[in-house]
């Protein structure tokens, strides 16, 4: 089967279908979106336009809908002449517009669509198939994410999750704190690591999501199918908001957004009542801007030297009878999460910000691999949790570190019980851009890994994958994307060895 990632149910039947210049297309209302998209890459691919039609006995591609199938699920049968799509959702719909693109050759110029008879029944094995893009640390803007979208939606990936701000800068634009893009999103140089050694470089970095780019992104990512999941990473790695407005912090003494990539001490103080409304109003403005059900909320790496000698912050545990400074952090992270539950948002947590005391329904996205062991218990007590393995599927890793093979392979039940499997919700990988400079970097890094990650997030089955992989590299061509071209070095080579066994789709 020649689609990736690869569906759940195939099967191949005996004849071929073909169309040209003259094939029909009958479509439910509800569908059009898509008919239309596939009308446009047939066009672009074999140069003539699908002509609509009323009469169903005319048509050679059929939308239908079937409300009995899942959600993000659909059927394709291929059979005498007609191709007949049926879903449940424009989602479903979107999903099976995908899987014929692949099928038909549609990121190629041909003359004619020519492809075997077959059946395909598929739905995804994870409703949270995500990928995380860190623009804090360097920028990436409206084209770019625009672009990530395109190519997350064709493989079937549906969250984008945005690390929104960090010590090195704070990246969405807020009203009520014009600081926060005047001087939050601007650093006046970086940490440039090479060979083992750093230094610090004198050239600025700024830039920042402005509220129109966001909403052209939301709603450009929503006719793909894609979510997009804001983080405001709280209450470490919050310098360059505090060095806008120090009085955030324990000390007041932050005045420059960092610019090198270690964890700062400097955090949010937890025990100042102005820095609870300073959050508030931050997540009043996120909840208006992202209609996404969830609000991430960072929680990593907090050092906590700072609450221990400030005075607001002793007070705040004395008050509320605290053992601990974790405990404050999960008391600050409950404030918010109350306040978010009351927009009707659920709260994502990394799992280092977790401690036995949190709440239920925090959904914890569990990345360190000291802490998959902790994973297994958050999911086992009824914790959600969304799985990103630092080792797995952190996809800024060299590639001699972290190969395409790793990170197919991924088990996101490693180490739960199959009673507790429901508390999976999925999948998240993950591209932290300290080293990151520019788009072709970028690029290089994620692709092909986004496949392979999109391919464990869907499918558990990853049979003939480099063959698969073949499609995506040649449109990757096609858009001049940069990526890791060992891989076509490696089939060419040994094209036997990656050749499908018996699926002729
Ligand atoms: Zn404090």
């Amino acid at each position: 089967m020649k689609i990736l990632p690869y569906p759940q149910k195939s099967e191949n039947i005996s004849g071929s279908f073909c169309i040209d210049g003259n094939a029909k297309v009958f479509c439910e209302n509800e569908f059009v979106p898509q008919a239309e998209r596939l009308a446009d890459l047939i066009y672009e691919s074999c140069g003539f336009f699908l002509q609509f039609t009323d009469v169903i006995e005319q048509a050679q591609i059929i939308f239908a809908k079937d409300a009995e199938l899942p959600a993000e699920g659909y059927v394709i049968m291929i059979s005498r002449g007609v191709a007949t799509v049926t879903s449940a959702t424009s989602a479903g719909c979107f999903y099976a517009v995908e899987s014929l693109r692949q099928l038909f050759n549609l990121d190629v110029k041909q003359t004619r669509i020519v492809c075997s008879d077959g059946y395909i029944e598929d739905s995804p094995r994870f409703a949270y198939r995500g990928f995380m893009l860190d623009i804090a640390r360097h920028f990436f803007g409206l084209d770019v994410l625009k672009r990530i979208v395109d190519l997350m939606s064709q493989v079937k990936l549906n969250k984008l999750h945005l690390h929104l701000t960090d010590d090195q800068g704070f990246r969405l634009q807020i009203d009520k704190y014009p600081r926060l893009t005047e001087f939050a999103s601007v650093r006046s140089g970086s940490e440039v690591r090479t060979g083992g050694e750093s230094y610090i470089d004198d050239v600025p970095h700024a830039g920042y999501l402005s509220k129109q780019d966001v909403a052209e992104l939301v709603a450009y990512a929503a006719d793909r199918n894609v979510e997009i999941i804001p983080e405001i990473d709280l209450p470490g790695h919050f310098v360059a908001a505090i060095a806008a407005y120090p009085q955030l912090s324990c000390t007041g003494s932050v005045t420059e957004v960092r610019k090198k990539w270690s964890v700062s001490k400097d955090i949010l103080c937890a025990g100042n009542d102005n820095v609870y409304d300073f959050v508030k109003d931050i997540l009043d403005e996120v909840c208006e801007l992202f209609p996404s059900q969830y609000v991430h909320l960072g929680g990593e790496d907090v050092a906590k030297d700072r609450w221990c000698n400030c005075k607001l912050c002793r007070e705040r545990m004395s008050q509320l009878k605290l053992d601990s400074v974790e405990e404050l952090q999960t008391h600050m992270i409950e404030v918010f999460r109350t306040y978010l539950q009351q927009k009707g948002k659920t709260v994502i947590i990394r799992n280092d910000g977790i401690t036995a005391s949190a709440d239920k329904r925090i959904v914890s996205q569990v990345w360190t691999k000291v802490r998959h062991r902790k994973a297994a218990r958050l999911a086992n007590s009824g914790h959600p949790v969304i799985i990103s393995p630092r080792r797995r599927v952190h996809l800024h890793h060299d590639y001699n570190a972290l190969s395409l093979k790793k990170t197919l392979k991924t088990n996101p039940y490693r180490r739960v019980p199959k009673s507790q499997y429901a508390n999976v919700l999925g999948i998240e990988g993950a591209l932290w851009t300290q080293d990151v400079q520019d788009e072709q970097q970028l690029f290089y890094l994620l692709l092909p890994r986004m496949d392979a990650l999109a391919e464990c997030a869907w499918n558990k089955r990853h049979r003939d994958f480099l063959h698969r992989l073949q499609k995506r590299l040649a449109l990757y061509d096609k858009l001049q994307l940069n990526y890791n071209r060992k891989f076509v070095r490696k089939h060419n080579e040994n094209p036997v060895a990656d050749a499908p066994q018996g699926d002729t789709i």
